[in-house]
């Protein structure tokens, strides 16, 4: 007990084997050096299918600093921070990718801004090389929509990587959301942010768990869990939809009135009704899109569920 400061390094591993010696190497070189704090990295095995488990069993009972939980299946990456927040003992919390893409060099920086009276550093990525194109743009897309539409800002090129202190990560625990959409949820809590720069490299080893269709299932819950305007929106197409229908009625009475009945035409009748139509159909859907959240919420189940946890104190 020489009364240092805690500082959690919380790591969600899935199908991470290969990167994992990399990591530990990289981070433990990196934490030697920070003499100020001690150290915990709380591991969360999100149901892998290949060796990650055995390979962090390992790691921890050769070090002592670090705790595995294994989850009971794949509940992906939110839910395993969330396992990882929820355990972290630590005065701060630093939520790591663990495939070197946050790099540990960094942790010195934001543990000295946060000992200087930050409550939040976040690590802004100042340009994404290590990802491709698609993703940068689609990422920038994002952020730009989501930013006009809801209320919290998400500060773009800001990924999980962060420092957190006690405070906001009690804060953050007490949100109760199913659905979580972190980066969202980093933002509402506030605190007093400060910001550091680093490059991102590209990944370690191995590909990327997101795929194009992971990662809009994932931009579909940020607008959805902040902002309702998707909801909203509707009204307002549908006000416009039925003035530009009233005066077309108008236009229609008045022509009818001078020039007298001539034939119909079918096709604007079917334009308008395809198109009125599928308009239904799509904001059906986006009911169905804030429904299904709001059944998910209701269902209140636990947010994951640890299979069962090592290293507190170990068999060794
Ligand atoms: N991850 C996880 N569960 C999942 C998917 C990913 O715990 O279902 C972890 C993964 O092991 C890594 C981190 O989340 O530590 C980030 O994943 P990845 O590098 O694939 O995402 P990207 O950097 O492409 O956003
Ligand atoms: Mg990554």
């Amino acid at each position: 007990m020489q009364g240092k400061p805690v500082v959690s390094l919380v790591v969600p591993f899935y199908n991470e084997g290969a990167t994992i010696e990399m990591f530990f190497d990289a981070i433990t070189s990196a934490i030697d050096n920070i003499d100020a704090v001690e150290f915990e990295i709380v591991c969360i095995d999100d149901g892998s299918k290949d060796d990650t488990l055995a390979r962090l069993l390992a790691v921890s009972r050769s070090d002592s600093r670090v705790r595995v939980i294994e989850l009971s299946r794949n509940f992906g990456k939110e839910a395993a921070l969330t396992a990882g927040l929820d355990a972290a003992i630590g005065d701060a919390v630093i939520p790591m990718d663990a495939d070197l893409q946050d790099p540990p060099e960094l942790l010195v920086q934001m543990i000295d801004r946060w000992r200087q009276g930050a409550d939040v550093v976040l690590a802004r990525r100042t340009d994404r090389h290590g990802d491709s194109m698609a993703k940068r743009g689609t990422a920038n897309l994002f952020y730009r929509i989501h930013n006009r539409v809801s209320h919290v800002e998400i500060p773009s090129n800001v990924g999980d990587f962060r420092l957190m202190n006690r405070a906001s990560v009690d804060a953050l625990k007490r949100l109760p959301e199913r659905q979580r959409f972190m980066k969202g949820m980093f933002a509402w809590i506030g605190f007093r942010t400060e910001v550091v720069d680093y490059m991102r490299p590209a990944r370690a080893s191995g590909t990327s768990k997101f795929t194009g269709w992971k990662l809009w299932n994932f931009a579909l819950e940020g607008f959805t869990s902040f902002s309702s305007v998707p909801l909203r929106i509707w009204t307002y197409i549908g006000l416009c939809g039925t003035l530009l229908t009233l005066s077309y009625l108008a236009f229609i009475v008045i022509r009818t009135i001078i020039y007298g009945i001539d034939v119909p035409g079918y096709a604007s009748l079917l334009v308008s009704i395809l198109f009125l139509g599928s308009l239904q159909l799509l904001s059906i859907g986006i009911l169905g899109e804030y429904i299904g959240r709001i059944y998910m919420e209701s269902k209140q189940r636990p947010l994951y569920v640890v299979r069962q946890t090592y290293g507190d104190n170990h068999e060794s």
